[in-house]
């Protein structure tokens, strides 16, 4: 269920779905998949869906994750300092980590935060910073960012957001209730200026307030 021609299917997946950065596609063929899911779920992982990951989260369907990745390398100047907001799993931390020189991901789940560390070491991705705390409100003490990329839904983005955003720099965000945009912000140049666009409706998990340990 987890064997290479699996994986490989879920590759040609993406392709047709319309992925078509190869390092993205590379990446995404070569990180397992399964490794971040509860082992009752594994054999499930390279399937095109969302799945569960426990505390009402979910890991993102491999499309989602393609396609954000895809996004921040085409739109981004560079990514030598990025945020990721919604660890939850970590795969989508696995697939970003290696284009970025410096990822900072925060997860407001304590025990989702400890399961994702503890697999990313395990791949020996070692260019990832954690935080336990409210991404909504960004972690200013490291920024500005090159990119900012969450993986849950606000009702509005947060300013703080944007103004943790390096000059050009771009946040992909999903935003709204019922029905949510995906949304790319860019900061246009260092001014306190920012060119707003959808991209396409999807369906995340919210973005909450407050830690749970
Ligand atoms: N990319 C992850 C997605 C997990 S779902 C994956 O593929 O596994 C989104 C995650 O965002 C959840 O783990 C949830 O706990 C987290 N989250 C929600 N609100 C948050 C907030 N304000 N700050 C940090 N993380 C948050």
């Amino acid at each position: 269920m987890t064997s290479e021609r699996t994986r490989e299917r879920m590759i040609q997946r993406l392709v047709e779905q319309g992925i078509t950065n190869v390092q993205v596609l590379e990446i995404m063929r070569q990180v397992p998949r399964h490794i971040f899911l509860d082992e009752a779920l594994s054999h499930r992982a390279y399937e095109d869906t969302a799945l569960p990951i426990g505390h009402g989260q979910t890991l993102s369907q491999p499309y989602i994750v393609a396609h954000m990745t895809e996004r921040l390398l085409g739109a981004a100047a560079k990514l030598d300092r990025v945020l990721e907001i919604g660890t939850g799993s970590g795969y989508q931390t696995a697939v970003l980590a290696p284009f970025v020189k410096q990822l900072y991901s925060a997860e407001r789940i304590r025990p989702l935060q400890e399961l994702a560390r503890k697999r990313l070491r395990q791949l020996s991705i070692h260019n990832v910073q954690f935080s336990l705390a409210d991404g909504g409100l960004g972690w200013p003490e490291k920024g500005p960012y090159d990119a900012i990329l969450s993986a849950a839904a606000p009702a509005k983005i947060p300013h703080s957001l944007k103004q943790q955003l390096a000059p050009d720099g771009v946040l992909v965000i999903p935003v709204g209730e019922d029905k949510q945009m995906l949304t790319q912000v860019t900061r246009l140049g260092a001014s306190d200026e920012y060119d707003e666009k959808t991209i396409g409706a999807v369906k995340f998990v919210p973005l909450l307030a407050g830690v749970v340990r």
